[in-house]
């Protein structure tokens, strides 16, 4: 069935409206109408091909919500009326030793992002959620449990949630830990409240100093402006953990210094240039670690969800028509957002 969508034909080239192709429904896939799709910084980086090897024409989102207007012969979870999310996979090999353990994200084979992987399906690569419509496997679709009116600020759960959610549980944040948030964005000001919520002494870092008021009201218990080096000097050695979500090249020494004998900072953002080479003495006479995660397994983002709706979490968010995307790409860059752009699908039909 053709859909109404919105992207880019090029890497240099604004994105627009066209008209895409979605599979019928087959055995095991659910289709959905799109509510809600929040826009990632991910988005920008692919559409721009800053991470290079971009398919076109490219219509990302990656933090889908909406409802199920059918399902196949096979589906036994969901059924038409449902509330249903769809994050950053929606396929992967099912039979590796990371798939069998539920982490999907690593699959050995690879996984097929919702947009920009490989398909059957026309044009050959997937295309996300900036669209009326998506087709996807029963085991990549996520039930929602928040209230129905709180679904547009629910989507950004999809990446920015799980991608926070997944290294706090996995390095053990909770009570009596000391974390820092690096980058208050859309994944940032997730990772805020998610580590509130864990129970930690959440500490969030800005270069914007017009966030340092907004920061306290996500949960953090302090605000931490890192372009001022008193302020950085004075939590030297002190966190236990430290989840940096920045979305661009900078030093990472600044934050290294800052962690306890054995601490970790793990690095969500990809950004489009290396970020200079850490000073190995910092890691080296304090035993400390640097770490990547990549957003997190079905069965753990299902638990977020759920965590989330019994802690009423959702995203801060500014809702757009799609005729605004390319503006709020723009307000992204300047990190002029609080916090996570959300797109009303409804206004893709023109
Ligand atoms: P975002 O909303 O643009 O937030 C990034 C934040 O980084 C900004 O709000 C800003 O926060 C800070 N920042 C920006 N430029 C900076 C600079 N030059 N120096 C220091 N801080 C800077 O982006 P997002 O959607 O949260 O995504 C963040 C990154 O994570 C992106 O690279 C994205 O591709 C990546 N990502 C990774 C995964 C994964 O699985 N690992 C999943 C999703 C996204 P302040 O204003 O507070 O300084
Ligand atoms: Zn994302």
């Amino acid at each position: 069935m053709q859909v109404k969508a919105y992207g880019a034909y090029a890497s240099d080239k604004p994105l627009e409206s066209m008209d895409i192709y979605r599979r019928e429904p087959g055995a095991e896939d659910v289709q959905i109408d799109i509510q809600y799709c929040g826009i990632c910084h991910s988005d920008l980086h692919q559409v721009r091909s800053e991470w290079e090897g971009t398919h076109y024409p490219c219509v990302p989102g990656h933090e889908i919500v909406g409802r199920v207007t059918a399902v196949g012969g096979n589906v036994s979870g969901f059924k038409v009326g449902d509330i249903v999310g769809v994050g950053c996979m929606v396929d992967s090999c099912q039979h590796c030793a990371s798939c069998d353990e539920g982490l999907e994200q690593y699959c050995e084979n690879g996984f097929t992002p919702t947009y920009n992987g490989a398909t059957d399906d026309e044009p050959g690569h997937t295309l996300g959620g900036y669209s009326q419509k998506i087709v996807v496997s029963q085991k990549f679709v996520l039930k929602v449990n928040h209230p129905e009116d709180q679904l547009a600020a629910v989507a950004p759960l999809l990446c920015a949630g799980i991608t926070t959610y997944s290294p706090l549980r996995h390095w053990n944040v909770g009570p009596g830990k000391k974390v820092g948030i690096v980058g208050i964005g859309g994944l940032g000001h997730m990772g805020v409240k998610i580590a509130h919520a864990l129970g930690a002494h959440t500490v969030a870092f800005t270069t914007s100093e017009k966030k340092r008021e907004a920061a306290l009201e996500l949960g953090a218990d302090e605000v931490i402006v890192s372009k001022n080096e008193d302020e950085m000097a004075a939590h030297a050695n002190s966190f236990d953990f430290i989840l940096n979500t920045v979305a661009a090249s900078h030093n990472l020494d600044a934050f290294t210094n800052l962690l306890k004998r054995d601490g970790t900072m793990t690095l969500v953002g990809v950004p489009e240039h290396a970020h200079p080479s850490p000073a190995i003495g910092n890691l080296i006479f304090k035993r400390r670690s640097i770490a990547g995660s990549l957003i997190g397994g079905i069965a753990e983002t299902q638990e977020m969800l759920d965590f989330c709706a019994k802690h009423n979490i959702v995203a801060d968010i500014e809702l757009i028509s799609a005729e605004k995307i390319n503006e709020a790409y723009e307000r992204m860059l300047k990190s002029d957002v609080k916090y996570r752009f959300v797109i009303d699908n409804a206004t893709l039909a023109g």
